[in-house]
């Protein structure tokens, strides 16, 4: 039977953080990744400029320490998203900043998030789509909407008020979340988040098995059996990576403890459609124009300028929720056409015509589930709160087992490199040992 010391479940940054640092240890280690590349949810494709386009995630935070200096260790350097210019906030043909009255109180509303968040409040059986209902004025009911279910990826009705504001207590408070300079969308990475992934994944070169499904899990006292298609593979110890709601496609014999249970039964995987449009130049800057719009109707209710520095122009759009099952019915013509035309309201007819096209809906990858992350279905926001907690020889990362920076990059750096501890310290490796 194949054997390794500590078998990894799952290529993307947290498994292959895990990895790196068993490995750095001297620690042989097998990756086990059913997709047939590394990353899970960072995918980076080459566009017809020549330029790395993030499909998956793309932004890294002003405080995301461990990320920016991963990404530093192979090389990269990050450049701040572009903000400057007007940024379009429209409902139809009207721009919102002639109606401060729906500005005023979907401020004021979000600021009684922000509080709930600091103060450690909301409930857990209320939703957050019952919680807006409660708003006054349509249109600040509408942005709070867009707004809200940008920043989880997910239909309102589906979260609890507690899941949000433990959310935003995980990403350092509301500005935080949805900052851009300063905030969680401060900068974007040359090369791309999957470039770094697959450099992290070279690194590890044959120690990484992609098409390798990990489809069961028995535990014994003194080892951890991993089955896949092709083979079982006996280790010492195990991490598991993937999702919980797709970690929940592995059996575990015996079966696992409540909590974990609890964790991937009770979470739901955030719903995402992503594309990118390249232009031969951000043109829409020539107009005043940050490239940046929010609108309140049409298919595409956010769209954002995440060109690199003096390259082409990158168009990136977010489609959460039902919104984005609405365009998967599409054919893959009519939707670029739908999603085009909708953004050529704003930033004129040039947009019609772009230099490639990248695209992908998230929650129809059999792999990952959607994105950005898991999230606890209302009423049982505890789900997530143990999910991180070892279960004999099997230990359990990925960005939904962090405290912090939850759903992030930056949450599965950090879950990944608390799990390679929690695994060496298991091996009986001290701290000199782990040193020397
Ligand atoms: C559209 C989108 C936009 C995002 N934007 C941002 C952003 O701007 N900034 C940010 O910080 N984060 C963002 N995120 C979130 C970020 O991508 C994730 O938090 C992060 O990539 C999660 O890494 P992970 O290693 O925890 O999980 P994953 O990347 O999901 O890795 C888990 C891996 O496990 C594999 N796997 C699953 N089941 C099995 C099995 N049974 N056997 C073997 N392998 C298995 C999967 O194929 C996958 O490769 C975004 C995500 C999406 C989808």
């Amino acid at each position: 039977m194949e054997q390794t010391t500590v078998a990894i479940v799952g290529a993307g940054f947290a498994g292959l953080t895990t990895a790196r640092a068993l490995r750095a240890r001297g620690i042989d280690v097998l990756v086990l990744e059913s997709a047939d590349r590394a990353g899970g949810r960072a995918l980076t494709e080459v566009s017809a400029a020549g330029t790395p386009v993030d499909l998956g995630g793309q932004w890294i935070g002003r405080d995301h320490t461990r990320m920016s200096a991963l990404a530093g260790e192979f090389g990269m350097t990050l450049f701040p998203t572009h903000t400057a210019g007007r940024t379009l906030m429209v409902d139809g043909t009207r721009g919102l900043e002639t109606m401060p009255g729906t500005i005023a109180a979907a401020g004021v509303a979000l600021l009684g998030l922000e509080l709930m968040a600091r103060t450690g409040r909301g409930s857990d059986r209320t939703t957050v789509a019952d919680w807006v209902s409660r708003v006054p004025g349509r249109r600040a009911r509408r942005l709070l909407d867009v707004v809200l279910s940008e920043a989880l990826a997910i239909d309102l009705d589906q979260v609890s008020v507690r899941a949000l504001t433990t959310g935003i207590e995980s990403a350092g408070g509301l500005r935080a979340m949805l900052g851009t300079a300063g905030g969680a969308q401060d900068s974007l990475l040359s090369g791309g988040a999957g470039g770094l992934a697959r450099a992290l994944a070279a690194e590890l070169g044959a120690r990484v098995h992609l098409n390798r499904r990990a489809t069961a899990i028995m535990r014994t006292a003194d080892r951890v059996i991993v089955d896949t298609p092709a083979g079982p593979v006996r280790a010492d110890r195990v991490v598991v990576t993937a999702p919980p709601p797709v970690a929940a496609g592995i059996r575990h014999d015996p079966p696992l403890p409540p909590e974990r249970a609890a964790a991937e039964r009770n979470t739901v995987m955030g719903v995402m459609y992503k594309a990118i449009a390249v232009y031969d130049a951000p043109f829409w800057r020539e107009r005043g124009l940050s490239g940046e719009i929010v609108s309140l109707d049409g298919p595409v209710p956010a769209a954002f300028d995440i060109s690199p520095p003096g390259g082409p122009g990158h168009v990136g759009l977010l489609v959460p929720g039902r919104a984005a099952r609405t365009l998967d019915e599409l054919t893959p013509t009519a939707r670029r056409d739908t999603v085009l035309r909708a953004l050529s309201r704003h930033l004129g007819d040039r947009i019609m015509n772009p230099l490639s096209w990248h695209e992908k809906s998230w929650h129809l990858d059999p792999h990952v589930g959607g994105g950005y992350s898991a999230l606890p279905k209302p009423g049982h926001l505890s789900a997530l709160t143990r999910a991180g907690a070892a279960t004999g020889r099997v230990h359990w990362a990925g960005t939904e087992t962090a405290p912090r920076w939850t759903g992030y990059f930056e949450g599965a750096v950090r879950s990944g490199e608390r799990a390679a501890a929690e695994v060496m310290a298991a091996l009986g490796f001290s701290a000199l040992t782990a040193k020397a």
